[in-house]
């Protein structure tokens, strides 16, 4: 069977993210019949709430779904609430008698996973608890989810793992990255591994340049507090980007399993150039959105949105090159750009390849030197809102004389399986009871992410910005495309 046996403990039960995504996708998995029976979750946060309380929250977070009283009911029914401050060490006390009693009541065989959807502040107080309470089991798995962010920067990030590992070991730990969830993000090892056509070509010889995009189109709405803190270096770049940039430039592993992938990422962002100063005023561009117009609806500037500091020196946009010294990627540069408030929301990744060496269907009178480069081969993924994959190849347009015309092949997923794929927090929870950490990110990634992104974030602080410097609605600011059009590029995805 299926099923799955585990006792969840939510800190944070009363927030957003466990409202929004944390019990949609339990109610999933229950439904799909990963869990069954012997599961229950205790929701934990300092207000007070009763059980039915609890249920009935639960119950209101699944309205999107077509689902009977009954199953709701039901479902709920392995709901608990446990009102708990995460800096008192009595509360831990009052955790264990019920996790203890609902481990008996529903056998749990000690299987406990600890799902810390709170500030990031309490992670080091709570799993010293954990362990000191003896909350964690001596007999059962007990596996440790946490969000992001990991830290600000390189030091308060090792800081925050010295303390987690304190209780766990890192694979007892599952750092979530949402965007290794998604169906796309992991397709693109499908692609590249399964497809020799592509695989063989996917290196320096072939590629001219990589190209990853990760667009909003909405502005910071009611998170201004959090985002004015953070920016898009540290909230975009630092981990989701660069967790794409890892899986492109990866090397194929020797069998496609959690150690041997996470070894090639790692061993990618090892090959990252870490810039100097002055490589990182070249290389790297920021941006912050000003006021704008997009499909007929007026934006504010950030600098006046709420909770945002009205001289904010916050970045909203980034958009730079990295560059990957090893055999492969030599010489091949890799745009990332990532912003809010920009022209469409989507992230792509674009996949720009070499020209044929020589235009054979230059004119006569033009010698190999002169003519134009044939249409660049692209292969873009579209990672959402669509999902799929197009290649475009040249051919000859049909009529008199020959004309090179690139044409695009083009899969898109359909709506209904888009419908039906599992949502990213889903295929996360499931991978974690699963005992699977593969689309999960190893604290070596996360270290090396930091040191690439603390050199680019100190430059930063110690100049003063222009901002805003890209009007909503917009792409970004003109130095996104003057980084690319140096280099004789252009952004393939222009909206
Ligand atoms: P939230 O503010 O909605 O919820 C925070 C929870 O922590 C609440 O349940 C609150 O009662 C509880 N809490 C605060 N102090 C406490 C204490 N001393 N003792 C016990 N409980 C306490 O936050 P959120 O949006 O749900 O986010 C939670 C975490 O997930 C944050 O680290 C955030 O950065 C991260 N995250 C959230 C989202 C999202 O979509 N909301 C997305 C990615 C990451």
């Amino acid at each position: 069977s299926n099923e799955q046996i585990a006792l969840f403990t939510i800190f944070g039960g009363t927030g957003d993210l466990a409202k929004r995504k944390l019990y949609p996708s339990l109610f999933r998995l229950y439904r799909k019949g990963f869990l069954k029976e012997r599961f229950a979750v205790i929701g934990t946060a300092r207000r007070e709430w009763t059980d039915d309380y609890f249920r009935e929250v639960v119950k209101e977070s699944l309205i999107d779904f077509d689902s009977s009283e009954n199953e709701l009911d039901s479902f709920a029914s392995h709901f608990y609430y446990q009102s708990h401050n995460v800096t008192e060490t009595e509360h831990y006390h009052n955790l264990k008698k019920l996790a203890t009693a609902l481990d008996e009541k529903y056998r749990l065989n000690q299987n406990r996973i600890f799902y810390l959807a709170m500030a990031p502040n309490f992670f080091g107080l709570i799993t010293e608890h954990l362990k000191s309470e003896k909350i964690v089991t001596p007999d059962g798995f007990n596996r440790l989810i946490i969000e992001k962010p990991f830290g600000t920067d390189y030091n308060s990030a090792a800081k925050l793992n010295d303390e987690i590992r304190g209780a766990f070991e890192e694979d007892q730990i599952f750092r979530i990255d949402h965007y290794l969830g998604k169906e796309m993000i992991q397709n693109i090892s499908a692609i590249r591994f399964g497809n020799n056509i592509l695989e063989s070509l996917w290196n320096n010889k072939y590629i001219d340049n990589v190209q990853v995009t990760l667009a909003e189109a909405l502005g910071v709405e009611e998170r201004g507090g959090y985002y004015d803190k953070s920016g898009a270096l540290k909230d975009m770049i630092q981990n989701h980007t660069l967790q794409v940039v890892s899986l492109l430039a990866m090397e194929a592993p020797a069998i496609f399993t959690e150690k041997n992938i996470r070894e090639e990422k790692i061993k990618a962002l090892n090959s990252v150039r870490i810039y100097s100063p002055e490589e990182v005023k070249q290389n790297f561009v920021r941006g912050q959105y000003g006021a704008g117009k997009l499909a007929g609806k007026e934006f504010i500037n950030y600098r006046d949105e709420l909770n945002v500091d009205p001289q904010s020196e916050t970045e909203t946009f980034v958009a730079g090159k990295l560059m990957i010294d090893n055999f492969r990627w030599r010489g091949v540069p890799f745009y990332v750009r990532s912003g809010k408030q920009l022209t469409e929301k989507g992230t792509r990744i674009n996949i720009v390849f070499k020209p044929t060496p020589i235009n054979v269907f230059r004119s006569e009178n033009e010698t190999a030197c002169q003519a134009q480069d044939t249409p660049r081969n692209i292969l873009t993924i579209y990672i959402q809102p669509t999902e799929g994959f197009s290649l475009t190849l040249n051919g000859k347009e049909i009529g008199d004389g020959f004309n090179i015309n690139p044409v695009k092949m083009d899969f898109r997923h359909s709506a209904d399986t888009l419908d039906n794929s599992p949502e990213a927090y889903e295929k996360l929870i499931l991978d974690c009871l699963k005992g699977d950490s593969t689309n999960f990110t190893h604290w070596d990634e996360v270290a090396q992410s930091w040191r690439i992104v603390d050199v680019i974030r100190h430059v930063w602080d110690q100049e003063t910005t222009e901002f805003p410097n890209y009007a909503s609605g917009t792409m970004g600011p003109q130095a996104a495309f003057d980084l690319l059009e140096r280099d004789g590029f252009n952004w393939i995805w222009n909206p």
